[in-house]
């Protein structure tokens, strides 16, 4: 009986309905012309153990433009696993807008959960900031394997959300140089939960929020602050550099919760998430 139950679940790993095929980011000369061949060996050990696929089984490959590729796979040999293009299509799951996430680098696995579940929102941008409250006070101390570990985090959350296109993850900044960079978004707002700013909806919401024609593509920045949140002059920076000061309302939100609270109001009303 558990045999069988394993052997079906088992099929159903190996064939997944056409319209839900693994997704896969891969290098974009994997497909050339009408044929794809995967030479990468975690993405092969992927296919051929793990999920044991067979030739004949289709999965879909995504070369971070925005268009995706349905490819049935012909042979997997050593050292390579060989396709054919079935079928290209643009995608349809890319929101419009373009969210740019400033978060301020938090404690343990907070900052993945940030990147994991923004991804899933929508978002097209992470930058991770050090703050004057930041558990991490040196950009030098993000080394190489916590940002592998990041980029692999996003890139399975946008698989798994059927994104076509990676969230760039960019380099940590310090937080003035996130407000300088923030600041040439369309709109930038900074996430203050201290009073003297706005209700992010009615900053969203005005007139003065709304994409004029020559903006395109429209873009918004949100900057969030430490466990500790952000601290004065942190703030008088933030005005300095003309960034709108949000406040989520009148309770307190961790700081892995306000980003992506905002990240998913700021989608809603811009029409990214119905
Ligand atoms: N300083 C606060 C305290 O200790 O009471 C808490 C900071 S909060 C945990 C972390 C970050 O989340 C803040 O810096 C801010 O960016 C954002 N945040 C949390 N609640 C918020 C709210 N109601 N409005 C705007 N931002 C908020």
């Amino acid at each position: 009986m558990a045999k069988r139950r394993q052997r079906q679940a088992d099929t159903r790993r190996r064939q997944p309905t056409d319209s839900n095929t693994y997704r896969f980011f891969v290098a974009p000369e994997v497909l050339q012309g009408r044929v794809a061949r995967i030479e990468d060996a975690a993405l092969i050990h992927q296919l051929s153990t793990v999920l044991r696929l067979n030739a004949g089984d289709q999965i879909t490959l995504l070369d971070n433009s925005g268009w995706e590729y349905v490819v049935a796979l012909d042979e997997i040999g050593r050292g390579y696993i060989s396709g054919a293009i079935e079928r290209k299509t643009l995608a349809e799951t890319e929101p419009q807008l373009k969210l740019t996430l400033y978060v301020a680098l938090l404690r343990g696995e907070r900052f993945e959960w940030v990147l994991q579940k923004g991804t899933e929102l929508g978002v097209s941008a992470f930058v991770p900031v050090v703050c004057q409250r930041s558990v991490i006070d040196d950009i030098a101390e993000i080394g190489a394997a916590k940002i592998e570990r990041w980029e692999r985090i996003v890139r399975e959350a946008a698989e798994q959300s059927r994104r076509a296109k990676l969230p760039k993850l960019l380099p940590a900044m310090l937080f003035d140089t996130a407000c300088d960079h923030a600041a040439r978004r369309s709109r930038a707002f900074v996430l203050w939960e201290g009073g003297g700013g706005s209700s992010l909806r009615s900053l969203i919401g005005s007139d003065e929020a709304r994409p004029l024609a020559e903006e395109a593509p429209f873009s918004i920045a949100l900057l969030s602050g430490p466990e500790g949140g952000f601290t004065e002059s942190e703030m008088a920076t933030a005005v300095m550099y003309r960034l709108g000061l949000a406040s989520l309302g009148p309770r307190i939100l961790r700081a892995e919760t306000a980003p992506v609270a905002a990240a998913a109001a700021v989608l809603f009303m811009y029409g990214d998430l119905d």
